[in-house]
């Protein structure tokens, strides 16, 4: 007798992963400042969508005041697929604290029914919350997602950046993810769609749910460069700067080129910028139209930061600096004679 090679369920488990797919619900943490939502969190939308095809997306919007509702009213219409921009308006979210955010999220969750994922982008708005949000949720995250295969499936970076990793989240409860948005790209969308806001009744959020932490401050630079993190172009500058003053070589680069300022760990280290502009593994991602690289070595930790690149050039005095293997234009020389020249024949912005 033929032996029976599909299980006499088979049928029924091929229906049920579709239906599932088909239930995808992502919230998503947004950010936003000064009454607009931020590209990171528009990446993520894009991500989101490749989670299945009729996933339906809410954002969560959390803070206080008019410039949170400006944000609610941007967001409802900053992707066609955004279904519901959700809005906690209270004093407890005016600073990104991962304590009570993380309720609000636990508490939405309880509110508004489970939802199958929930995302945040990489940034530091999201490394600081998320892992809270799923410890609190006793699920595992999964971090860093670059590439999305299925609603549960995804790939990722590990060992900085030199090797990707394939990763199913089999748990159950929902699947938490951090996105990096460098690797979602937002594409122009014609069509327009405003999603329905709703606020959020915090009558029950209780007291207690609020953090033993407390908001001390915040020191960002009073600059009209573009975010590091989304910048256009960028010029880094190395340990081989030597000192703050000489930095502002990169800095006047960077301005002529209307560009962000990046550094390198041993140029922060030896504190020639602040640690917010460093780039690479322990830093930054950033994936610009062109990186320029003044006086770095090339680390693998740095070159993790930065491989998304469209165009890298490299300048180094040292020919064999590992640098010039990623880079696309190389050019073996002295910074401190290079850059003055740059500045000299660049344009006038
Ligand atoms: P160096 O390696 O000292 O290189 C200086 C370069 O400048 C040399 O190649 C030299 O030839 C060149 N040079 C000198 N003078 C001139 C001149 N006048 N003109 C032109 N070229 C000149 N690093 C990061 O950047 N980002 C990270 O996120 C990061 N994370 C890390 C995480 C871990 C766990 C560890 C262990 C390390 C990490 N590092 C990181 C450090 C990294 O390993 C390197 O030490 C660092 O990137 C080196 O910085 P640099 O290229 O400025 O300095």
């Amino acid at each position: 007798k033929k032996k029976k090679l599909v299980p006499p369920n088979a049928h029924r488990s091929i229906s049920i992963i579709t239906n599932l797919s088909r239930c995808i619900s992502t919230l998503i943490l947004a950010e936003h400042e000064s009454g607009s939502i931020k590209p990171q969190t528009v990446s993520t939308v894009v991500a989101a969508n490749q989670l299945g095809e009729s996933s339906s997306v809410s954002l969560l919007l959390a803070g206080s005041g008019s410039s949170l509702q400006e944000a609610a009213s941007q967001a409802a219409s900053c992707h066609p697929s955004v279904s519901e921009v959700l809005v906690a308006d209270s004093d407890r979210f005016e600073y990104p604290l991962a304590e009570p955010w993380a309720k609000l999220v636990d508490f939405v969750r309880q509110q508004r029914g489970d939802y199958s994922h929930i995302l945040a982008s990489s940034s530091s708005f999201g490394k600081n919350i998320l892992p809270r949000v799923a410890a609190l949720l006793d699920v595992s995250p999964v971090t860093d997602v670059v590439k999305i295969l299925g609603p549960n499936e995804f790939i990722r970076p590990i060992y900085a950046g030199n090797a990707l990793c394939r990763v199913r989240y089999t748990g159950p409860g929902p699947c938490v993810l951090t996105i990096r948005t460098t690797s979602f790209p937002v594409t122009p969308v014609t069509e327009s769609k405003k999603a329905t806001i709703s606020q959020i009744d915090l009558s029950n959020f209780k007291e207690e749910f609020v953090s033993r932490s407390r908001y001390v401050g915040q020191s960002t630079q009073d600059t009209e460069r573009p975010d590091l993190g989304s910048a256009r172009v960028v010029v880094t500058g190395g340990r081989a700067l030597k000192s703050v003053e000489n930095f502002k070589l990169i800095e006047n680069l960077a301005e002529k080129l209307g560009g962000a300022v990046g550094a390198t760990r041993a140029a922060v280290d030896a504190g020639y910028v602040p640690n917010d502009l460093q780039v690479g593994q322990t830093g930054k991602i950033v994936a610009p139209e062109l990186y320029m690289a003044f006086g770095v070595s090339g680390a693998i930790q740095h070159l993790a930061g930065i491989k998304d690149s469209k165009v890298i050039v490299a300048v180094n005095k040292d020919a064999d600096a590992p640098i010039f293997q990623v880079a696309d234009y190389g050019l073996v020389g002295d910074l401190f004679e290079v850059i003055p020249e740059l500045l000299e024949k660049l344009p006038e912005k």
